[in-house]
């Protein structure tokens, strides 16, 4: 076991106090807020303690056709990268039945299978010289492999950093105001 905090729901919430990630019995529950070029940071710290990974809405959905607040109705395998036991979450509404999985397009483009990093890569490549298809996806696949996770660890961390230290700032504000003290 590698974690380096432990695995609490509190461990990463916003600044409105809701979770980013959770942890439900073998599965790690994602929001679609996390970039899936970051999924590497739970790889390297948390990988024992789940089996798949569920992306859900950050925000619960509403029905595009009649605006009514949907319900889950589990979850559908997604394949970004190639990656294997990744989920997302599906949704359904009470009122119409209209079905709606959950969306990661902020980070993969529509009808893309690859996150933005590895197309980056791959374009990276294209610049350089001439690879064949192969010879890109093995060197992506290299560099994923061994070199990326460490990077993308700290990546995170700076990434997400800002809604911590925000959240820690709003606390102390509200801390601050319920017990009526003059900030100095
Ligand atoms: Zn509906």
């Amino acid at each position: 076991m590698r974690s380096i905090k432990p695995f609490t729901s509190n461990n990463f919430v916003d600044i409105l106090n809701k979770p980013l990630y959770f942890l439900d019995c073998d599965r790690l529950n994602v929001c679609n807020l996390i970039d899936p070029d970051d999924l590497n940071f739970f790889r390297e710290y948390y990988c024992d303690c789940y089996t798949e990974i569920v992306y859900y809405e950050y925000d619960r959905p509403l029905c595009p056709n009649c605006d009514s607040t949907m319900n889950s109705n589990g979850s559908r395998p997604a394949k970004p990268n190639k990656w294997s036991n990744i989920r997302k979450k599906q949704y359904i509404c009470p009122e119409c039945g209209k079905t709606h999985t959950t969306s990661l397009e902020n980070f993969i483009k529509r009808y893309s299978n690859y996150t933005r990093a590895i197309c980056e890569k791959s374009l990276e490549y294209e610049s350089i010289a001439y690879l064949s298809y192969q010879k890109k996806a093995e060197l992506i696949q290299l560099e994923n492999g061994i070199k990326l996770p460490r990077q993308t660890a700290y990546y995170h961390e700076s990434k997400y950093s800002e809604f911590f230290i925000t959240q820690k700032e709003e606390n102390l504000q509200k801390i601050i105001k319920e017990t009526n003290i003059e900030p100095s």
